[in-house]
């Protein structure tokens, strides 16, 4: 069990804010977390692990309407009225499964996924710091294992790009969010790697999270627009004059030069040092316009714009798009015209391409080609559009367009949290709630997304600030016509991904 190694000098400010504060309470109290830690642990294990071995639902089963199908049809009152004979008890048995599969699937999908996404735009990752079951156990296992050196190829910025891209296009393939054995395939594998790692490299670290995890990259992203974050006073950590042990930054980070909250996971455990460190408010537009923050790499700025507005989306909206039937339809009958029925053969295995024949849900050849096809599409169009347009805008601007993509990160992190509540909503209908608000509710966070992005290109093209410029070309030089030009450019992605999800959402 790991002790902190954190302590507190009674330097510090007489008046503490409630922030500031509550980071000194997370400090302190790194038992209590600890404990809330191993009960998530807990929980996503139950979670993931035990629906996989239990039945596929049956197709009328809900998880809260009192009229739900059992897995048996003997009796569909039986969930409700009780166990009366030996076979009422079986299907009474099967009722109950159905509803754990169900509600893991909607706690895991419809629940935990958004609302991870939203808090970490909301709180900074306080998530990975905190929460994450998986930082946990590799944190846990790092503390008990070999604590070799971490090798130089794990440190290559691009994993993130490449993990994630990897696992959200498998994920489709072999139906993630509707299966129980794909969640545990993918989710546990991504466990029992990050276990390794931990176990593997480091010495109580969480050199899986900081290098490897497939969401690391997109986590630090949507923690730059986070209204709060650990913040550093370079100048009182230099005048403090006691010395002092060092931080035990689970991540790696030199805590001493943090800047911005897009590395930190937020645990707490530097609060307070050498009176230097606080929770601390601050404008969620802060890390984005350049005061303060790491400076953007050409792999964030990759996975932004192909991974979050390309793949991401293109993964989210295959399943709604009519397009995408139509073009397998059209693939399916140009191969029948030519007596080529290989690609139309059904999935070998469930862990190659879906294949759940007792749901009536089994992939071809065809189906897979579609979706990797439409998926790669979706990248290239709507990524390499995103992508031409803020290098044009960059240029014209004079500023880097590393920095100039990163205002398109309301926008993308707005667009995971609708995306992934496709889900909650899909089990919400199933359950016959209605769903009156949600055309509007998703028109004001769509409208959010792209006005915040929309502001904040603005911002960087025409109010910028030094830091921001390309070296050699400063950014007070740009002739206000180019700058004009660059607003209009900041336009098109805009009114590409918002207009991608009108579709999704209004049209088909
Ligand atoms: S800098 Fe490190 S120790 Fe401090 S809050 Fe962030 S992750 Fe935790």
């Amino acid at each position: 069990m790991h002790t902190a190694t954190i302590t507190l000098y009674p330097r510090l400010p007489r008046r503490r804010t409630r922030l500031a504060r509550l980071g000194d309470w997370m400090a302190r109290h790194r038992r209590a977390i600890l404990a809330v830690q191993w009960v998530i642990v807990l929980f996503y294990l139950v979670l993931v692990a035990l629906p996989a071995f239990l039945p596929h639902p049956h197709p009328e089963a809900r998880l809260f309407s009192s009229d739900f199908g059992a897995a048996s049809a003997i009796d569909r009152t039986l969930c409700t009225t009780g166990v009366q004979t030996p076979t009422d008890k079986a299907a009474y048995l099967a009722c109950w499964q159905d509803r754990l599969v169900l509600l893991a699937q909607y706690l895991f999908w419809g629940v935990w996924w958004p609302f991870v996404i939203l808090s970490i735009m909301l709180m900074g990752r306080v998530w990975c710091g905190v929460l994450c079951p998986e930082g946990a156990l590799t944190e846990f296992a790092s503390r008990h294992g070999r604590g070799g050196a971490i090798p130089r190829w794990m440190r290559w910025g691009g994993w993130p790009v490449v993990a994630f891209i990897l696992t959200t296009v498998y994920g489709q393939l072999v139906s993630v969010y509707d299966y129980p054995q794909a969640a545990l395939l993918i989710l546990g594998g991504s466990t029992v790697a990050a276990v390794a790692v931990g176990w593997l490299y480091g010495k109580g670290k969480r050199v899986w999270c900081r290098f490897l995890c497939p969401v690391s990259g997109v986590f630090a992203l949507l923690a730059r627009i986070a209204p709060i974050h650990f913040k550093v006073d370079r100048a009182a950590w230099d005048e403090h004059p006691l010395r002092t042990t060092a931080v035990d930054c689970a991540p790696l980070l030199d805590v001493k030069h943090l800047k911005g909250g897009a590395q930190c996971h937020a645990c707490g455990r530097c609060s307070g040092h050498r009176d230097a460190v606080v929770l601390a408010a601050r404008s969620p537009n802060a890390e984005i316009l350049g005061a303060g923050g790491d400076t953007p790499r050409t792999g964030d700025a990759v996975l932004l714009l192909f991974g979050m507005l390309g793949v991401a989306m293109g993964a989210f909206l295959w399943t709604v798009s009519p397009w995408f039937v139509r073009g397998k339809q059209a693939a399916a009958e140009w191969l029948v015209a030519r007596d080529i029925f290989w690609p139309l053969a059904d999935s070998p295995a469930w862990w190659l391409l879906t294949s759940h024949p007792e749901a009536g849900d089994v992939f071809s050849w065809l189906d897979g080609a579609a979706i990797l096809v439409w998926i790669a599409a979706s990248a290239l169009l709507l990524g390499g559009l995103c992508w031409l347009a803020v290098r044009a805008a960059a240029r014209l601007a004079g500023i880097d367009w590393r920095r100039l993509a990163l205002g398109l990160v309301p926008l993308a992190g707005i667009g995971l949290f609708l995306g992934l509540s496709m889900m909650s909503v899909t089990h919400l209908r199933a359950e016959g709630l209605p769903l009156g608000w949600l055309p509007g509710l998703r028109g004001i966070l769509l409208g959010v997304g792209l006005l915040w992005s929309a502001w904040l290109g603005g911002q960087l093209i025409t109010v910028g600030a030094g830091s921001l410029c390309v070296p050699g070309i400063p950014l007070r030089g740009q002739a206000t016509a180019a700058r004009m030009l660059a607003g209009l450019i900041w336009l098109l992605p805009l009114g590409a991904v918002g207009g991608t999800w009108i579709l999704a959402f209004y049209v088909w």
